[in-house]
């Protein structure tokens, strides 16, 4: 009996243990209370911007950060246009109105600052996709990240404006144009799709692409999860996010959603009224809110102008080689020449003795760059 109670024990001893790792890295990403945030803000919706939808919207958020006991806070700022819904039928006003920014605050060891964000607002839809999805996520990412001591300092932020033109996070960047904000990751329209429906990144014109070695970066990180994922190119997508306020700025920033690469526009059914939450599936919401932690996490340790310079570098190494390499034959060409005429050389030498001491400095250039 006390041989089998010490058993007993141990077992307990080396599950506390074994269990540690995952104990100390808290809660994990929950499917259902992703759901539950999608179903939540379509109740309130349409949540057009300057509404008081967007408001409910807005403090819905607010409260679920300050549950995660995070510092929380609203940033409003005035549009020029707002809509009013009279008799069913939505009017477009001039008036001016106020639209909002939820922002939380995780402190981290540094003031380098990471913006994780989504949009709250919507068009004349119920938005579960398009972008209570991506609400969700980030509601999702900063709850299992709340007690965690990151080396760099996070924003969650939810937009308002995004369907008005990237409004909210265009007044985000020049709120916090003297703060030191390093790279953002914007959530937008986890659509229903196949397995792999996962991207990261949109190319096109500069105004619209996001940062191509963050891609590349987190587009590593999801194959390592075993994510099949890629960037899209606007053509096929149609539209971009909130990211794009920031690499404005020179802010690197990506776009995560998830499509369905089956259907005709991939992004499909955002901006149309399927666009419930009949569309959202709640294992894509849990995947990619897992994948987003995993992303904040390691990204948040990474030493990102590094990062960034490693991508700038083979163009520009190659650049110097042409340079060095142009150079040397340049030089030898004019050395060959001069002892061709000056010291009375057979153009046979000069060719011989200089190819070789042009390959030996092509080579070297090389050497050197690579080292
Ligand atoms: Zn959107």
């Amino acid at each position: 009996m006390r041989f089998s109670l010490r058993c007993i024990l141990l077992v307990f001893v080396l599950a506390a243990i074994f269990c540690s790792p995952t104990l100390a890295r808290g809660a994990e990403v929950s499917a259902d209370r992703a759901y539950g945030h999608v179903e939540n803000l379509v109740n309130i919706a349409p949540r057009l911007a300057g509404t008081e939808a967007e408001a409910i919207a807005a403090s819905y958020i607010e409260n679920e950060f300050r549950s995660y006991g995070l510092e929380v806070w609203i940033e409003n700022f005035t549009i020029e246009s707002s809509y009013v819904i009279e008799e069913n039928r939505l009017r477009v006003t001039s008036e001016n109105s106020m639209s909002y920014n939820v922002v939380a605050l995780l402190p981290g060891q540094s003031d380098e600052i990471m913006v994780i964000g989504a949009h709250h607002d919507s068009v004349l839809t119920p938005g579960a996709v398009d972008d209570a999805s991506g609400v969700a996520v980030v509601l999702e990412i900063a709850r299992v990240l709340s007690t965690e001591n990151l080396p760099r300092t996070i924003l969650f932020t939810t937009f308002g404006s995004e369907e008005l033109g990237l409004l909210g996070s265009e007044a985000f960047v020049r709120k916090h144009a003297e703060n030191n904000i390093v790279v953002t990751i914007v959530f937008d329209s986890i659509a229903p799709g196949d397995e792999n429906g996962l991207r990261v990144g949109l190319r096109g014109p500069q105004e619209v692409a996001t940062t191509e070695w963050l891609d590349a970066y987190a587009q590593e990180l999801a194959e390592n999860l075993d994510f099949h994922v890629k960037s899209e190119h606007l053509s096929d997508v149609g539209g971009y996010s909130d990211y794009a306020s920031f690499t404005e700025v020179d802010i690197p920033g990506t776009w995560v959603y998830w499509v369905n690469p089956q259907h005709g526009e991939i992004l499909w059914p955002i901006h149309t009224l399927a666009d419930n939450l009949d569309a959202v599936d709640n294992v894509r919401l849990e995947q990619v809110a897992s994948f987003g932690a995993q992303l904040v996490r390691q990204l948040a340790e990474e030493d990102l102008e590094a990062l960034a310079w490693a991508d700038e570098l083979p163009p520009l190494l190659f650049a110097a080689f042409a340079v060095m390499s142009t150079g040397a034959v340049v030089l030898s060409i004019a050395a060959g020449s001069f002892m061709r005429y000056k010291r009375g050389w057979s153009w046979s030498r000069a060719a011989w003795v200089f190819s070789f001491l042009t390959a030996a400095a092509v080579v070297a250039a090389y050497i050197w760059l690579l080292a």
